[in-house]
């Protein structure tokens, strides 16, 4: 599905992010940077070695100790279609989701968007960060998403596409179920 937020076109959609040809993927990272499973794995495999060199140099300059969960960096989108990718760091949940989870997830969809805008790109692929192996009940981590999502894109007229690119049917209900109740309390 697909809605206008200012000019900007947001779309959820059934798929795998490693195929999106926007100008950047982000990717589910952990704070090591260094790769995964999951999403993480599948970018850096299908991205090539040039992703991990990239966050390799990021660990000994910017975060020796990791990046934080919130935060957001780039690199080189290596052999993906993808010319850049934007790697954050969702919350561990274990199942739950209170203030403190919510604001750090917030945080990773918003300063991705922020991180893109700053380097000019225009189109941007999400996916849905934390509600694998860092299990944040979906229904309320689609909401968090998509209002940080919709907030960054009411306040700053610049990105022209975003996608939400959910890897299957069930997530990618949620999603649709939340963007309906968060339009409707906006
Ligand atoms: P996290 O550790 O942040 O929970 P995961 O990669 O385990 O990250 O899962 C996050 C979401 O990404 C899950 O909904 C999972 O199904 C989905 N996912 C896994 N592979 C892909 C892919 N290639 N494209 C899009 N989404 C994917």
């Amino acid at each position: 599905m697909e809605i206008t937020i200012g000019k900007t076109k947001l779309i959820l959609k059934i798929g795998d992010i490693t195929e999106e040809n926007t100008d950047a993927i982000v990717n589910a990272a952990n704070s090591t940077l260094m790769g995964g499973g999951g999403v993480d794995g599948a970018i850096h495999r299908k991205g090539g070695s040039a992703i991990l060199e990239e966050c390799k140099k990021i660990r000994q300059t910017l975060y020796p100790e990791g990046l934080p969960t919130g935060e957001a960096v780039i690199t080189t989108g290596g052999k993906l279609k993808a010319r850049y990718v934007i790697h954050t760091v969702g919350p561990i949940c274990h199942g739950k989701f209170d203030e403190t989870e919510e604001k750090l997830l917030y945080n990773a969809y918003y300063n991705s968007l922020k991180l893109a805008k700053e380097k000019g790109l225009r189109t941007v692929s999400f996916p849905s960060i934390s509600t694998g192996a860092y299990r944040c009940p979906p229904e309320k981590a689609a909401k968090t998403a998509l209002k940080a999502i919709i907030e960054f894109l009411k306040k700053y007229d610049y990105i022209q596409e975003v996608r939400v690119v959910l890897f299957t049917e069930d997530i990618y209900k949620t999603f649709k179920e939340s963007l309906k109740e968060v339009i409707d309390e906006l």
